[in-house]
């Protein structure tokens, strides 16, 4: 049981820690020691050469979107759905703040900013970079 507890809390931790980045309103992420990768989302090893070396960094949180997509569900009108490279090497899932579905464009600027989900979570949203 209490093997089993400690595997369950080592598997949450970057989770855990990603998390409270974000309630200090950062954007945390991971990089390799051993291969200098930027990691994320983050993980207990290094998705491209499996060591456990990931040190944590903050995001200075700008960065360009890659792709962006409309997400159509009932009763609401179209949500974007955005992947943003981020100025260090990462890349992340998020939406763009502000702007219609449709409206986001490959290769705009964007900003990080913590918003508040549907149960009071930090969620980790984009806005368009001014200028
Ligand atoms: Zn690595």
């Amino acid at each position: 049981m209490e093997e089993l507890s400690e595997e369950m809390a080592s598997a949450e931790a970057p989770a855990i820690t990603y998390r409270r980045h974000l309630e200090r309103g950062k954007l945390g992420y991971q990089r390799c020691a051993e291969c200098s990768a930027a990691v994320f989302y983050p993980r207990v090893l290094c998705p491209l050469c499996g060591s456990g070396a990931l040190e944590w960094r903050e995001s200075a949180g700008r960065g360009t979107v890659y792709a962006t997509t409309a997400l159509h569900s009932r009763n609401r009108d179209p949500r974007n759905v955005v992947l943003v490279d981020l100025d260090e090497g990462f890349r992340m899932m998020s939406r763009v703040e502000g702007l219609p579905a449709g409206e986001v464009e490959i290769g705009a600027r964007v900003r990080f900013e913590v918003r508040r989900g549907e149960e009071d979570e930090p969620v980790a949203v984009f806005v368009r970079e001014e200028g």
